[in-house]
């Protein structure tokens, strides 16, 4: 039995083999395989339209693959309804009952199933209550709530369940900035102390890099990468994912022979590990991350990943300085660097911009993602 056998057989496993999906003969899920561990946190992101709500749907039952299969808990469930599932799913839209008190929305559910203790409803409403900081609002009506007290309500009406595997479709999406992020470290804590797998819809790359154990960037109906936070910020399969996760400064160039430096306008990047691919006199595209970049009055002892220019701007994000740097070469830079390092320099400053061989990556110049969709299927 190979390890994705075992994982699968597991409760809370959750697996999509081959899924496809087409909507008028546009495919929006393409060929999509994917696996997720018993009582992993795994994050479906990217950008809008690019399949991650199909995809949740098709494991919630909301919707028919047209082709391949869904595996929750090892068992293929692609043709059962949403009830018949060991799933409970968080949408952007709640829905609740607007007759019943938060309390009894919460309880719905419990009190529908079959062999729940009675007595333990009423614990596992306040637990599910006081996991989403609405235990004062137990006895309001939905109309009486906020928008995002409402989602919150239809997490715990969700969590109440203890469903082995939980599905949230940008469940935080309305709450405010500070409540949001309250909330990520909550539900990541809730979600290690439960067991109970996730699969979480977002588009928001901070939101992914902080909940999840594993990400999945999508785009055009596929994966481009799938792996932990670190690696996908570290170590970006494609240049998509390079700059859609965090920023980059992308800077166009050839590959010297060797794969161990890029030639790019007004000078030469040193590589720290040899690029084989697309070889040698190859067009690329090398990324550096803006908080790679480091900013000085004076030029590096190092000549290679160092441009001269012109600060342009500077803004003050919380502990750290960017700045917009024209290089004398023709690129933009963005540098990142923490307030209290450096003075601050000014708009018109001559400086220079400088990097180590192990920030830099690279990739293919033209377009690393698939046509985009929209071709008949
Ligand atoms: P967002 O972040 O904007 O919610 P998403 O990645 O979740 O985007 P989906 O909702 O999965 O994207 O939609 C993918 C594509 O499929 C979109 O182009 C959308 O318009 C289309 N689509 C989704 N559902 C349907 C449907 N029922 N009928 C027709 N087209 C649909």
């Amino acid at each position: 039995m190979s390890d994705t056998q075992t994982a699968a057989a597991e409760s809370g496993s959750v697996e999509l083999r081959g899924v496809s999906k087409s909507f008028g003969g546009v495919t929006v899920v393409d060929d999509l395989d994917l696996s997720v561990r018993p009582g992993e946190f795994l994050s479906l992101l990217g950008p809008s339209g690019c399949g991650k709500t199909t995809t949740l749907r098709m494991l919630a039952g909301f919707e028919q693959p047209d082709r391949g299969e869904v595996l929750i808990s090892g068992a293929a469930v692609q043709h059962l309804p949403p009830h018949k599932r060991d799933i409970n799913t968080v949408f952007q839209s709640y829905a609740l009952f607007p007759h019943m008190t938060v309390a009894a929305n919460i309880a719905y559910g419990l009190r529908q199933r079959r062999g729940v203790d009675r007595s333990q409803i009423r614990p596992r409403v306040a637990e599910a209550l006081d996991m989403v900081r609405m235990t004062r609002f137990a006895d309001r009506k939905p109309s009486q709530l906020s928008g995002g007290q409402q989602q919150r309500v239809a997490l715990a009406r969700a969590l109440v369940n203890r469903p082995s595997v939980l599905l949230l479709d940008e469940p935080l999406g309305a709450l405010d900035r500070k409540l949001r992020e309250d909330m990520q470290v909550e539900l990541k804590l809730l979600q290690g102390r439960l067991g109970t797998t996730f699969v979480f819809v977002t588009h928001d790359q901070e939101e992914a890099l902080s909940m999840s154990d594993r990400i999945a960037v999508m785009l055009n109906g596929r994966i481009e990468q799938i792996a932990d936070p670190y690696t996908v910020y570290e170590r970006p399969a494609t240049a998509f994912v390079a700059g859609f996760i965090g920023q980059q400064n992308f800077l166009p160039g050839t590959l010297a022979a060797g794969g161990r430096s890029v030639e790019i306008a007004g000078g030469t990047l040193q590589l720290a590990e040899p690029v084989t691919a697309p070889g040698a006199g190859a067009a690329v595209r090398a990324a550096v991350r803006p908080e790679a970049v480091g900013v000085a009055e004076k030029p590096p002892a190092e000549p290679a990943n160092a441009l001269p220019g012109t600060v342009a701007a500077v803004s003050l994000l919380g502990d750290v300085l960017q700045y917009l740097v024209h290089a004398d070469s023709g690129q933009e830079l963005l540098a990142r660097v923490p307030r209290r390092q450096a003075g601050r320099l000014a708009d018109g400053a001559r400086v220079w911009c400088s990097w180590t061989p192990a920030d830099v990556h690279v990739f293919p110049a033209e377009a690393s993602t698939p046509a985009p969709i929209g071709s008949a299927a």
